[in-house]
């Protein structure tokens, strides 16, 4: 048999991840000859072989892809044949406007920590990296991605990093952000505003120190600065919150190795990948309540039964766990609350130097500011809750012509999203566009995305809330048309482009807030609607929310709401503990406020309903970060109950009954687990009662599900199984945030689909 030749197209995320130094060693594996190329838009690779042997290299080009590697699709076209005499690798090739895609950074790999404990320029290099691990998206300031074009342009090349650079055989072939301790970055510890070491051996001793005896340390990352300090010290724990000026909002935790936090928390096969993954997210889990010892410390995540755990993902966390006593530290980002994680060094020692023990800093420039992103496993699935370091800028892939789209987002847990042919580029969180620092960091971002990702553009969508800052930075962004779309329509629309849906669904959009068409807040929502438009069929019923925003923060506004509304005056005669909680006079103001019609907005927000049982468990009065009342309420949910609470389908969903049932139950002294589960179970009724009313009469048996309260897992698994029993098919977020994070894909989307119709 003689030989044949295959010309091969492989799409997807394949550079800058040692794609093509693998098709090297695979073709020369098999004995292939030929040559690949990086284009802007695809890696190309032309074989010449035997046809068994070109088989199964192509078989290895799927298995065996490097990890960071995502292969959206390989095309072969057989050709004539053509005789080469070696497989080689050729130089770049431009083929159009289009873009490659941006590797997201990858955690350090087993092959560069080994490097990391032989003699030579890595011994204790803690910049190692290699092809298949290190920074990318947080290092990139343009395209290509060439290290004239990253952060790492100051740092030139030994002689010997250069050789392993150019050679094809070797794991640093074309590995951009490629270092050694003799040619690249290096990390400084600071005492107060003083630089006292530079050996980062003597660094790592330190800082280990500082941490075991209780100190709070901030340590300059991959994508910004993290404070940390020991895991089990209470008053370490404290001290860092005072610190943050952050009250209760749980921290994250990075512990040793998988072994050491299997002790703390259930960990099933998907968590597991999910921890281990090259993204290294922080992955929520379920505390174990067998009181392990040490015990962690209690502040850590305010009594709640999630932990929000990672494992090691930098080389400096694996020396720093060789040397720390305990085998975990909170690691939270180097910040105060409400502004951005912090990237510049000069800011950070003028911020922190005072109030920590020590800064540890490095001379490599962070260009793209990434979070922690924050996963969680439900309904056996991957959850996005916070997309950043690992994840962005990977791009969703859609069916729609995306060019020139830039869609602004909501206002909490920020993304925007700019389209690219038919690509969504996502940005990473930016946070809650309410302080100047991340407002500015989101305007500085969009303009960076535009710049990186080549967007002229063309067409601009934003949320229908008026006063959000990023409304109005879309409609001030220039003399551009621009489109409107509802919040939860955006919500919908998302998880649509997310699986490629472009029909007529039912919406079930579950959240706290947003901008309704008839100027409420809405979040209950079920609607009918496609990419275009929606129409709402029915809200959870509308309830006044006395001092609108302090009633977000003050749960007990909302119940007294909710009460006043059920019982009328008698609500006083009720013993609920609420009433020994709130002062009465302030319930008294609260109720005059409803009476006059005084500040008193009208909400549908399901978030809402959460707050108010909260409450009315005792669970949450006043809220010390957003979302406390529901994630206390779902940290109750026992799996063998499966009552729930009546409730009525009227023109809208009525839930008096299910407060009369609730203060009768706390009445009866039932526990407060059974009356949180049967509160999921109503809610989880609620939705599906409504749902098939709908298939009746509209024949439509596509469900899609988004908003924040389907970060509840109960709540998220319980709707999906109880529709899917029932026959429908159900689809929810996976790879995009269902909060707010994901808002800016569905706007992109409806503004996609109204050109596409001409009506903008
Ligand atoms: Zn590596
Ligand atoms: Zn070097
Ligand atoms: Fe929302």
């Amino acid at each position: 048999m003689g030989d044949i030749s295959l010309q091969v197209i492989v799409t997807g995320l394949v550079q800058g991840v040692g794609f093509r130094p693998f098709v090297f060693r695979m073709a020369t594996l098999f004995r292939l000859t030929g040559w690949v190329q990086n284009t802007n838009e695809n890696v190309r690779i032309q074989l010449t072989g035997k046809a068994g042997d070109i088989a199964k290299f192509l078989v290895s080009l799927k298995e065996q892809a490097p990890p960071a590697a995502m292969i959206d699709r390989i095309s072969t076209t057989e050709m004539e044949m053509i005789p080469f005499t070696s497989f080689t690798i050729q130089g770049s090739h431009d083929v159009s406007d289009a873009i490659t895609e941006i590797s997201p950074d990858i955690a350090v790999c087993q092959d560069c920590l080994h490097d990391m404990e032989q003699p030579g320029s890595r011994l204790d290099y803690a910049f190692v990296n290699c092809t298949n691990c290190g920074p990318r998206f947080t290092i990139i300031q343009d395209l290509p991605y060439d290290r004239a074009k990253t952060t790492m342009k100051s740092f030139a090349m030994c002689p010997s990093c250069r050789q392993e650079y150019e050679n094809v055989s070797d794991r640093r072939f074309h590995a951009q952000p490629t270092a050694c301790s003799i040619c690249g970055p290096r990390y400084e510890l600071y005492a107060g505003a003083e630089r006292i070491r530079e050996n980062i051996v003597e660094i790592v001793g330190h800082v280990a120190q500082l941490i075991d005896r209780g100190g709070v340390v901030l340590i300059k990352g991959l994508g910004g600065m993290h404070l940390a300090c020991d895991a089990f010290n209470e008053t370490a724990v404290t001290k860092l919150r005072e610190l943050k000026f952050r009250e209760g909002k749980p921290f994250a935790v990075m512990f040793r190795d998988l072994e050491s936090l299997k002790v703390y928390a259930h960990v099933n096969a998907l968590e597991e990948q999910a921890l281990l993954s090259w993204r290294r997210p922080i992955v929520l889990l379920a505390k174990k309540g067998n009181s392990p010892q040490p015990p962690l410390a209690g502040g850590l995540n305010s009594g709640l039964n999630l932990l929000g755990v990672m494992l090691p993902y930098m080389p400096i966390h694996y020396q720093l766990f060789r040397q720390l006593r305990n085998p975990a530290m909170v690691l939270t980002s180097g910040n105060f609350s409400s502004e951005p994680i912090l990237t510049d060094n000069r800011d950070a020692l003028d911020q922190f130097a005072a109030r920590v023990d020590a800064v540890v800093l490095h001379n490599r420039d962070i260009y793209n500011r990434t979070d922690d992103s924050v996963v969680r496993i439900s309904a056996g699935k991957e959850r996005v809750f916070r997309r950043s370091r690992g994840y962005v800028p990977a791009p969703v892939r859609t069916g729609m012509n995306l060019e020139g789209i830039v869609a602004f987002g909501a206002e909490l847990t920020n993304c925007f999203c700019v389209g690219k042919g038919q690509k969504a580029f996502l940005s990473q969180h930016m946070g809650d566009l309410q302080g100047l620092e991340t407002t500015l960091f989101y305007e500085k971002t969009i303009s960076q995305f535009i710049q990186l990702f080549r967007i002229r553009p063309s067409l601009l969508a934003v949320d229908l809330h008026p006063e959000y800052v990023s409304t109005r930075m879309g409609l001030s962004f220039g003399d551009l048309p621009v489109v409107k779309v509802q919040h939860h329509h955006a919500h919908i629309a998302s998880c649509m482009a997310e699986h490629h849906l472009d029909e007529r669904v039912i919406g079930v959009a579950l959240d706290g807030t947003g901008y309704g068409t008839d100027g409420h807040i809405w979040g209950g929502e079920i609607m009918l609607c496609d990419l275009n438009d929606f129409t709402r069929i029915t809200h959870f019923e509308y309830i006044p929310l006395p001092g609108g925003d302090t009633a977000v923060e003050e749960p007990w506004r909302i119940a007294v709401s909710w009460l006043y509304k059920v019982y009328g005056k008698d609500l006083f005669q009720l013993n609920l503990p609420l009433f020994n909680r709130v002062d009465p006079e302030k319930i008294g103001l609260v109720i005059q406020m409803i009476d006059k019609n005084i500040n008193c907005p009208l909400t549908s927000g399901a978030g809402r309903l959460f707050d108010c049982v909260a409450s009315l468990l005792d669970l949450v009065q006043v809220s010390s970060f957003q979302a406390e009342g529901p994630m206390r309420l779902e940290s109750l949910v026992q799996d063998h109950c499966h009552a729930n609470y009546p409730f009525r389908l009227g023109e809208t969903i009525e839930f008096a009954e299910t407060i009369q049932g609730i203060v009768d139950d706390l009445a009866l002294g039932t526990g407060k687990d059974i009356i949180a589960t049967k509160f999921h179970n109503t809610v989880i009724l609620a939705i599906f009662e409504s749902v098939k009313s709908i298939r009746i009469k509209e024949g439509i048996n596509k469900v899609v599900l988004s908003g924040g309260v389907f970060q509840n897992k109960y709540l998220l698994e319980g709707t999906m199984s109880l529709l899917q029993k029932n026959n429908f098919e159900v689809y929810s977020h996976a790879a995009i945030p269902t909060n707010d994070g994901g808002i800016a894909l569905g706007q992109l989307a409806v503004a996609s689909k109204r050109r596409e119709m001409s009506c903008v």
